[in-house]
Parts: structure tokens; C-alpha cells; sequence
């Protein structure tokens, strides 16, 4: 094993140096060291590059950025919690302290312990090496690749914001924003059982998409009215779930507006305004659920299980590579929206 590896530090808003730093050590803690193949960059290892903040996590320190990753096993310590070296494996980029209450119900994503990937100060896996606990790594079976592997983790969010939102067989849903969390979410909706699912973009190469991956009706809300759209497509009634997927204050009132009486809506994207206008009337008197989400608990295994089986596409989302050393500008690829990127997976 070497004793440094690359890894793309982030030292400050747009200053990612690629840089030496040591290999990780497999400890106790973390059992099993990976080595990374494939990272998807992120909108929030964007935001951090663009703003150096995200939600409540301040860069304070340099930290390596990246979360969603794939890899092969090179060392363990204990052969026995299931993993040996050579096994390709999708890593869980969040471990909680297993003991606490939230732990022990299955809501381990609100664990006031938790550890995750490239959110300040632990550092991320745009790197060569990451060491991991064995249980928070999943073995992948042979039809996947190692990007899918990485691709998990954004439809982790996906299916988490399909059952946080309560999708019932035969619903109508709107998804606000064909990013690939809205993309993954609309395929985690259908996979849920709804019947109907309308997507609205900007851009009409991510609409494209978006119908190529089971949308039933599109909508670009830069050339049309998309909530009139919305409303039209259900005869006036609206959405049973309403996804906000564009993390923008707009869409997340238009959410607001287009789920039907009494219906949900399902807050994915992080706005960067902590304190939007939200219209409380229209959720008193028209009875709305309005959800919050915190990325996901137990959504790995089925995620396996759906693009194993063909039921959810993540392939098709990956648009772009890059090579470790080019991760600083990947950053501004994708936060420029160059050549219609949608997910670009760094390839240490
Ligand atoms: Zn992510
Ligand atoms: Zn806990």
C-alpha cells in the first residue's frame, strides 16, 4: 500500500486543490478501505465549491469533497463482517452511532452522531482511498457497474423522497426540477406505483430524459406556465405528491399550489433561503403535508435491488468522466451546466 494517495481538497470557495495526502488507515472504526473507482459529483460538493457553505455545514477546514461513491475492497480488518478484498462494493456515505434511539427505530438519518462523506470536517472520496465500516458498504452483485455503484446514493435520495412523501399505487405526482434528484425521485415515485408522473424543467434535454426514464407528461417551464400546466394535465385538481426537486424558493411555492386538497408535498432540493415566504393559509385551510427530508435511511439494499433488476435506470443519468486531477474544473462544468451534463462521475 502506498503511503499517499490524490484527493481533491477544497480549501475554499472556488480553490479545490488536487493534492498528496496520507492513505487512510483501516481502524475499528473504520474497517475496510476502499479503493475508489467512481464519485458522482454532486450539486452539494457544487454548492460548497460556489458558496462554501451548505445548509448548516460551514467549510471551516480543507476538506475532500465527494460522497457518492464506489470502489473495490483492498484491506479488512476482520473477515468474518462479510467483505474481503477484491469485492466491488457502493459505499453508504453516512455512519451513525447505532445505539441512540433514531439508530434503533430505522430513522438512523436523524442520529446526532452521524459521520458523513465531504460534510466539513469529515473528509469526502475524491481521493484514491477511503476507510469505511464494513456496514455501511454493500457488496454489488455483477450487473452493476462500479458508476452505478456510485449512482446509488443519489437514488437513495430518490427512493427516501418517494416514501417520505407517501406515494400510494395509481397517484398522480409532479416533480419540480429534472436535475438527477429529480430524475431518480420520479423513478422512485413510479416505482412506488404511481400512474402518473409530470416533470418540469428548465432545459429540454434533462425533459428529454426525464420522458425517456417514464415521465408521462413534460412540462419546460421556461417556455410555458408549468403550474398552469400542472393544473390543466389533472383538470384543476392537482398532484397527490408534489416533489420540490429544483432546491429554489419558487418551485417550492409552486409545490404549494399545485398539490391537490389535502395532498403532500415533499421538500427534496435545498433552498438556499432559510426563510422563504410560504403561503401557511394555503397549508392550514387546504390541509397540506408539507415533509422535510434529511437524506436517507435504509434505502441501499432496495436501490440495489431495483436497477439490479431493471426497474430503475441510474446508467442513463451519467453524462460525463473525469479524471481525478480534473475534479476542480469538473466543479464548474457541472455547476455551468456545460454540454448538457446531468451526473459527471469523477474516475480516480
Ligand atoms: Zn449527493
Ligand atoms: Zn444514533
Amino acid at each position: 500500500m502506498p503511503a499517499t494517495m490524490k484527493a481533491a481538497v477544497l480549501h475554499g470557495i472556488h480553490d479545490m486543490r488536487v493534492e498528496d495526502v496520507p492513505v487512510p488507515q483501516v481502524t475499528p472504526e473504520r474497517d475496510v478501505l476502499v479503493r475508489i473507482r467512481s464519485v458522482g459529483v454532486c450539486g452539494s460538493d457544487v454548492h460548497f465549491f460556489e458558496r462554501g457553505i451548505i445548509g448548516k455545514y460551514p467549510l471551516k477546514e480543507p476538506t475532500i469533497m465527494g460522497h457518492e461513491a464506489a470502489g473495490e475492497v483492498v484491506e479488512v480488518l476482520d473477515e468474518a463482517r462479510g467483505l474481503r478484498p477484491g469485492d466491488r462494493v457502493t459505499i453508504e456515505p453516512g455512519y451513525t452511532c447505532r445505539r441512540c434511539e433514531f439508530c434503533r427505530s430505522g430513522r438512523y438519518n436523524m442520529c446526532r452522531e452521524v459521520v458523513f462523506l465531504a460534510a466539513p470536517p469529515v473528509h469526502g472520496a475524491f481521493a484514491e482511498y477511503l476507510a469505511w465500516p464494513s456496514d455501511f458498504l454493500f457488496r454489488l452483485p455483477d450487473a452493476l457497474s462500479l458508476d452505478e455503484g456510485a449512482m446509488l446514493e443519489p437514488l437513495a435520495v430518490g427512493l427516501w423522497a418517494a416514501k417520505r412523501g407517501g406515494v400510494r399505487p395509481g397517484d398522480t405526482v409532479a416533480v419540480l426540477g429534472a436535475g438527477p434528484i429529480g430524475l431518480l425521485t420520479m423513478q422512485s415515485a413510479i416505482a412506488a406505483g404511481a400512474t402518473r408522473a409530470i416533470v418540469s424543467d428548465l432545459e429540454a434535454g434533462r425533459l428529454e430524459l426525464a420522458a425517456k426514464l417514464g415521465a408521462t407528461d413534460t412540462t419546460n417551464a421556461s417556455e410555458t406556465d408549468a403550474e398552469a400546466a400542472i393544473m390543466d394535465l389533472t383538470g384543476g385538481r392537482g398532484v397527490d405528491v408534489a416533489f420540490e426537486c429544483a432546491g429554489a424558493v419558487p418551485t417550492l411555492q409552486m409545490a404549494l399550489r399545485v398539490a391537490r386538497n389535502g395532498g403532500t408535498v415533499q421538500i427534496v432540493g435545498m433552498p438556499a433561503e432559510q426563510h422563504p415566504q410560504i403561503p401557511l393559509y394555503e397549508i392550514i385551510n387546504r390541509e397540506l403535508d408539507l415533509r422535510g427530508l434529511f437524506r436517507y435511511a435504509n434505502c441501499y439494499p432496495p436501490a440495489i435491488a431495483l436497477v439490479e433488476s431493471g426497474r430503475i435506470d441510474v446508467a442513463s443519468l451519467v453524462t460525463h468522466h473525469f479524471a481525478l486531477d480534473e475534479t476542480p474544473g469538473a466543479m464548474t462544468f457541472v455547476h455551468e451546466r456545460r454540454d448538457g451534463v446531468v451526473k459527471a462521475v469523477i474516475r480516480p
